[in-house]
């Protein structure tokens, strides 16, 4: 019986293609917020330039050990350490008040996709639950601001995870295992949807979970053939078909 649809949020909900700065120039005024705080809390840091350099070096390093074993980076505990090792006092400044300080919010050029909220309002009206998967390295509170920002945060009351909350990226189990739990369900109760082949497809379907591929890039073709989603679609209304014949009477 279908219980919940768990949706990955970058490219899968939230339409990054419309966002064309240069990501390095872009993040320079939340990483400025972040080291006029730790100025103000803590000890103020001699250089910018060093904070930044020193954050981007920390950051490249978790997405890289990220990338082998899983476990996620996360940037509350980057930027604390960022600035401890560039001599803020230790004991004094928090994760929460380096991210607080980060203010993250809707990027600039970054939309919803078209009949993502008509087809999230389709499945709850159903008593279906709608769950929120992302390999982000903001914790989800954070992202929160952003998806209230894009008027999608109502849709999901209950369950939004990003990896830095579960502690593992998908497609490690984890982070499957942590989000099903917090809805109360089974896997063979939820369906996922995603825009990553191995995060999203082969992370879900080794759980247990049915898995839809949302095509927005081409898959690699070293992947075609290995890694098989049980249905792919091109806009999320086209989830409501697939569900109708995978759970007949699921919207009565
Ligand atoms: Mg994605």
């Amino acid at each position: 019986m279908l219980k919940a649809i768990l949706f990955d949020l970058d490219d899968t909900l939230l339409d990054w293609r419309g966002f064309n700065q240069e990501w390095p120039s872009f993040e320079q005024q939340f990483l400025r917020r972040t080291f006029d705080y730790i100025g103000q809390v803590a000890s103020p840091l001699a250089d910018f330039d060093a904070f930044v350099t020193e954050f981007r070096y920390r950051t490249r390093e978790a997405w890289q050990s990220g990338r082998g074993n899983l476990i996620a980076p996360n940037l509350g505990t980057i930027l604390l350490e960022t600035a401890e090792v560039l001599g803020a006092a230790r004991g004094v400044l928090t994760a929460e008040g380096c991210l607080t300080a980060y203010e993250w919010g809707a990027v600039p050029g970054t939309v919803i996709f078209p009949g993502v909220p008509e087809t999230l309002t389709t499945i709850r009206q159903h008593g279906i639950e709608t769950a929120i998967v992302t390999n982000a390295s903001q914790p989800m509170w954070l992202r929160d601001q952003e998806l209230k920002q894009h008027g999608i945060f109502d849709y999901f009351p209950k369950c939004r995870v990003s990896a830095a909350d579960a502690g593992y990226l998908k497609p490690h189990p984890a982070i499957f295992e942590h989000t099903l739990k917090q809805l109360g369900i089974k896997p063979d109760e939820a369906v996922f949807v995603g825009d990553n082949p191995i995060a999203d497809i082969a992370g879900a379907q080794a759980f247990g979970m049915q898995a839809v591929l949302r095509v927005s890039t081409p898959v690699p073709p070293m992947l075609s053939g290995l890694i098989v989603p049980d249905a792919a679609i091109n806009g999320l209304p086209e989830l409501l078909p697939i569900l109708d014949g995978w759970y007949p009477g699921w919207r009565n």
